[in-house]
């Protein structure tokens, strides 16, 4: 390592110097600076981020790239992967570069480091040309310990002459899976970042990612060149994130009935499938006394912003979206996410729904949906101008996501095992596993349905089918004269909710066909004959009575989600106090400090400094910036 003789070792360097002024500063000793790789990261997450242990894999990762290794970190989200590289940019000389796809995570990562007391910058085009000039020659001068930038700007030469006057100790490429060009997050820019090596040689490079698949996987360490990187990784299992998918009768009431009874208060996303969708349910659920934003690629670019904005800046807000809101939602305090649609794919599902709980604390992932739904979506599908081959696939991944939804085991164990991880033991937080799913052998229903459809001429919707079953005799069914059907009222002993649910799983297990181009008519498909001729069993699931007990049971865990000995009434006060630091300092709410570190002040109630260090998510910077008004508020309970 080269350093001018008696240069100061990284005391005024990773932000810590400056840091500790006032308090006392953990100066490296020559010999610490150069050895101890571990010793010295583990000091840094203590002293800087205010935690106390590393979440596995994280301390072998900062080691290995801290000591100037290549790594490829996939990790799922929430699992930290941040620190992975912010770690390894302070304990080694000079400064971190981190690619980024967004200006908006950019500038979340860059003000969280700020608070705590790492000089760190993002240069993008939202910037004025002083403002990044000013960042460009502290970079320059090693002034920086990290620095954000879009791929494009790596790219450009001037930027690179910039980089070649500087002094890297790590590089980083944030959301690695821009690369893929399969992915929807593709970013061509992405593809050439693989030249880094060559300009770069001898600094450590590492990628990061929480996308599973393996193909994505090869792709990065190709196109990046890290294939002598050491991969690291772990179960993409999210415990914390209790998942629940029911049928959907009537949508916005069940809607509301959640957002009310488990989440007043908090923040989170429901994701439609339109745009249209997307306002009405925004403009419904504020109606309702929700505080409901709307969030779509068809909206003003300002509204946009200003809803995104307003979601991480403020608490309990609920962002309505399509899929468009995605990326670059770091916000760790997401409470739910909710789908009143269907997402494409079981990937998806994961993607989405993992925005809920990156802090780790209890969330929920809650989805309704029923027979329309799939109709709809395979239409979609089918309808689509796609090659043959690639709605093939689509139509596959829709299935094994409705296999998903129609299982009658442990949500998880068959979600990890769709990305070939095995889980012992059913979860014990999903709705299957909460309240074990009966099933019956629906032979016989399924063959009365399917008769239904195959008697009626297979050119009715799923209510006429439904009518006829339950002998209805509607004016459609009587001027038809499908009353004098022998299926007619052969299924009177169901209700018309219990058909409903046959149908849908009917259409998950693609036993029967809808033309949603043609109003939703049933028809038979080839397995719909192999069940009417008695060669295929249909097992299902018995879920009429299930809406009632389940709303019961959720609200008393809900409740139970507060840990121990926390005093709600002192919580609430300090989450009152953080967003009025928050909005004097100009930064989002979990910036100052996060649930975790709120929760485990009002259960273990410091009245020190010292106390008030030891709280998870206190570094130095922090317990300075904020300990005394938190303190304050502490003291006087
Ligand atoms: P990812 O980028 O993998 O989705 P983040 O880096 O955003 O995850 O981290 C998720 C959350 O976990 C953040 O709030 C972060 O501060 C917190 N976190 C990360 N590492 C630790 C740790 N070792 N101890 C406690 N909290 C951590
Ligand atoms: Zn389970």
């Amino acid at each position: 390592m080269k350093r001018p003789e008696g240069a100061a070792v990284r005391t005024d360097r990773s932000g810590i110097g400056g840091l500790f002024q006032d308090a006392s500063p953990p100066a490296w000793t020559e010999s610490e600076a150069q050895g101890d790789v571990p010793g010295r990261c583990r000091k840094i997450l203590k002293n800087v981020f205010g935690y106390d242990s590393f979440r596995p894999p994280q301390e072998e990762i900062v080691t290995h790239v801290g000591e100037g290794g290549d790594a490829f970190v996939l990790l799922p989200t929430g699992g930290g992967k941040s620190l992975c590289f912010q770690i390894p940019a302070l304990v080694r000389e000079g400064t971190g570069l981190v690619v980024s796809p967004l200006i908006a995570l950019m500038d979340d990562q860059v003000s969280a480091l700020r608070e705590n007391g790492v000089r760190a910058a993002a240069i993008h085009s939202g910037l004025d040309a002083k403002t990044s000039w000013r960042y460009e020659r502290e970079l320059e001068e090693g002034r920086l310990d990290l620095v954000y930038v879009a791929p494009e700007r790596v790219l450009s030469e001037r930027f690179q002459e910039v980089l070649k006057r500087s002094s890297l100790s790590v590089i980083a490429i944030d959301e690695a899976h821009c690369v893929s060009q399969w992915g929807h997050d593709f970013r061509p820019e992405y593809v050439q970042l693989g030249l880094l090596a060559e300009l770069f040689p001898g600094v450590p490079r590492m990628a990061l990612t929480a996308t599973a698949d393996g193909p994505t996987r090869r792709e990065i360490v190709e196109k990046l060149r890290l294939m002598d990187a050491k991969v690291f990784t772990r179960s993409f299992n999210r415990p914390n994130i209790r998942l629940r998918i029911g049928p959907k009768d009537e949508p916005r009431r069940q809607l509301l009935r959640f957002l009310r009874e488990e989440h007043a208060g908090d923040s989170g996303i429901v994701y439609r499938l339109s745009r249209a969708d997307v306002e009405k349910t925004a403009e419904w659920l504020s109606k309702e006394g929700i505080r409901a934003l709307p969030y779509h690629a068809g909206l003003p670019a300002e509204t946009r912003r200003r809803n995104q904005e307003t979601f991480l800046r403020e608490e309990g807000v609920v962002v309505v979206a399509t899929i468009a809101f995605g990326m670059g939602i770091d916000k760790p305090d997401v409470r739910f996410v909710a789908h009143l649609d269907l997402p494409k794919s079981v990937e998806a599902y994961v993607q989405e729904t993992g925005r809920a709980g990156r802090d780790g604390l209890p969330s929920n992932a809650w989805m309704v949906y029923g027979f329309q739904d799939i109709a709809m979506m395979r239409s979609m599908i089918q309808g689509s101008e796609a090659p043959e081959e690639r709605k093939r696939v689509e139509l596959q991944k829709l299935n094994a996501l409705l296999g998903l939804c129609e299982t009658a085991s442990c949500r998880r164990q068959s979600l990890l095992s769709y990305f070939g991880e095995t889980l012992e033991e059913p979860c014990g937080n999903c709705d299957t596993c909460l309240e074990p799913q009966q099933t019956f052998d629906g032979t016989e229903a399924a063959q009365k349905a399917l008769s239904a459809v195959a008697r009626t001429g297979q050119v009715f919707g799923v209510s006429h089918a439904i009518d006829v079953l339950t002998g209805e005799a509607t004016e459609k069914v009587r001027l038809n004269g499908h009353d004098r059907l022998p299926t007619f009222g052969v299924g009177k002993d169901l209700g018309k909710t219990a058909w409903n649910a046959i149908f849908r799983q009917l259409a998950a297990q693609d036993l029967v066909g809808v033309d949603m181009s043609r109003y939703g008519r049933l028809h038979l498909t080839e397995r719909s004959w192999e069940v009417l001729k008695g060669q295929r069993k249909v097992p299902l699931r018995s879920e009429v009575v299930r809406e009632g007990r389940t709303a019961r049971k959720e609200k008393r865990k809900a409740s139970a989600i507060l840990g121990a000995g926390i005093d709600p009434g002192l919580l609430k006060d300090l989450k009152l106090l953080r967003t009025a630091l928050a909005k004097e300092h100009g930064v989002p709410p979990y910036i100052v400090f996060g649930d975790r570190s709120l929760q485990e002040m009002a259960q273990q109630h410091p009245r020190t400094e010292l106390e008030f260090s030891q709280i998870s998510g206190v570094g130095a910077m922090k317990a300075k910036r904020y300990g005394p008004r938190f303190l304050e508020l502490l003291r006087s309970r």
